[in-house]
């Protein structure tokens, strides 16, 4: 199966005149990355239409620091819904204690654990649906 994510990884690795085969053409990397697959936002909506990703995975495949990556999430919350899409969270998670954030709305990460005060969180999943 063709995984958008590991494609996009590859397409990092290589340098930006190096060649790829894309839709059965061989094209340059960078013609790829910023003509073919889009702005940073498509990008991401492309990656989230396939698979659950979290921030990390995000920031890392995109070259974007996970503030970045927040902001784009938000945008892209209101445009999917505008098209009938749902952008779905798979709740945040405390390390420390398991404590589930299933009724949190907001797309950042909760700074601390109500029931146990700690801050080791594992943040959200995203996927669109
Ligand atoms: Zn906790």
């Amino acid at each position: 199966m063709f995984h958008r994510l590991e494609f996009f990884k590859r397409l990092q690795k290589k340098q930006p005149n190096e060649f790829v085969v894309w839709s059965g053409v061989k094209r340059s990397v960078d013609m790829v990355w910023g003509e073919m697959l889009g702005t940073i936002r498509q990008k991401m909506i492309l990656l989230l239409e396939e698979e659950r990703l979290d921030v990390r995975d995000l920031s890392q495949v995109l070259g974007l620091s996970e503030k970045d990556v927040y902001a784009h999430l938000e945008h892209i919350q209101r445009s999917v819904s505008r098209q009938g899409k749902n952008l779905f969270m798979a709740p945040c998670e405390c390390l420390s204690c398991g404590y589930v954030f299933k009724d949190r709305k907001r797309i950042k990460k909760p700074g601390r654990c109500p029931k146990c005060r700690q801050s080791h969180i594992l943040g959200a999943m995203f996927k669109i649906e």
